[in-house]
């Protein structure tokens, strides 16, 4: 199907897309990567009367590393950088559970069209990025008609769709903390095949000394209306030696993961029932801990995704 006719607006800078979508009122909508608010136009589920186009904005893809005297440093990704420039940025990699989660979002079409501002935007309970973002210290800056604001991403999202952005506000950068010496994360999505959506995903974030779990952030994609922090499994982490050897038998890393099926809250649907997917979320947990702590200790690990 075609979409409605629409009026389009190619923004030359952010203060001027800022601008617009104040002068065209709310039947306007930003257009970023497409590959969420195209299909909906083609579906009529979204029918804008005036798309303005953040694509010829110069200077809003873009991964830099930060230095600081007080703490680790960080990574700020431009809100329109492209899920492909993350997946294939060495920088990027230096925090592994970005590259994870970059790698396997759709296929290398959306890859390379789809923007980390624009998946936070739509906060698509199935959306990847959000539940990564969420085990590591995320902040979400934005300009909007009042001026710039930083939000930490836990208060961006506020609901399945539903963000704290006002009507003419923009994500305009992701700003991630590096997590301290000693951490290892992993991002593990399970896909009935590469295009799709996740049936569901977990996020593990840890930082070890020797072999000692000193913090942990475990979080849960697809699993409910936004990504779930698992505490309790988080808890069973903290203060307890994690053995991830190929055996797979760590009695700590099953406890936790059996918390963390506790936390999921799935709906039964074409990806599975509801108990099916809880059972994804205890198999994705305990892989994910495995993975996270041997890149803890600086071992090199491929996170794969797993496909059916
Ligand atoms: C076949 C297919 C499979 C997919 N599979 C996956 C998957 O497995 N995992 C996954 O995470 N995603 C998946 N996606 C979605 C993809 O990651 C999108 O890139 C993402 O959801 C939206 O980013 P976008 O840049 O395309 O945004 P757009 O589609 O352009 O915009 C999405 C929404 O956000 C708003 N918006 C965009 N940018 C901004 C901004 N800077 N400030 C404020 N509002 C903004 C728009 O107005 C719109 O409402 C898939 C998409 C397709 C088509």
């Amino acid at each position: 199907m075609y979409p409605r006719s629409f009026h389009y607006h190619r923004a030359s800078s952010l203060d001027e897309a800022v601008t617009m979508l104040g002068q065209l009122g709310g039947s306007a909508k930003v257009l970023a990567g497409g590959q969420s608010l195209i299909p909906l136009l083609k579906l009529r589920f979204a029918n804008p009367e005036h798309l303005v186009d953040l694509n010829f904005i110069p200077a809003t893809s873009y991964i830099r590393a930060e230095e600081a005297a007080l703490h680790f440093g960080a990574l700020r990704f431009g809100a329109m950088t492209r899920h492909a420039e993350i997946e294939r940025s060495a920088m990027a990699r230096t925090i592994p559970l970005l590259h994870d989660c970059a790698a396997g979002i759709a296929d290398v079409q959306v890859r390379n069209r789809g923007t980390i501002g624009g998946s936070l935007a739509e906060a698509d309970p199935s959306g990847d990025w959000a539940n990564a973002l969420i085990t590591l210290d995320t902040t979400v800056h934005c300009l909007g008609s009042g001026g710039a604001r930083s939000l930490s991403l836990q208060d961006f999202i506020t609901d399945a769709y539903t963000t704290a952005l006002a009507p003419n506000e923009l994500v305009t950068e992701v700003e991630v903390k590096i997590p301290p010496k000693g951490s290892g994360g992993a991002y593990v999505a399970f896909k009935r095949s590469a295009p799709v959506y996740p049936s569901a995903s977990a996020a593990v974030q840890l930082t070890m000394a020797d072999d000692v779990c000193q913090d942990a952030a475990i979080a849960l994609g697809c699993v409910g209306l936004t990504a779930i922090r698992a505490t309790e499994a988080e808890a069973a982490l903290r203060g307890k030696i994690l053995n991830a050897d190929a055996s797979g038998n760590d009695k700590t890393i099953a406890t936790a993961a059996e918390a963390a099926r506790a936390a999921a809250d799935p709906q039964s649907d074409m990806r599975g029932s509801a108990e099916y997917k809880r059972q994804l979320v205890v198999a994705l947990v305990k892989r994910a801990i495995q993975i996270a702590v041997r890149r803890a200790r600086g071992e090199h690990v491929e996170g794969v995704h797993l496909y059916a």
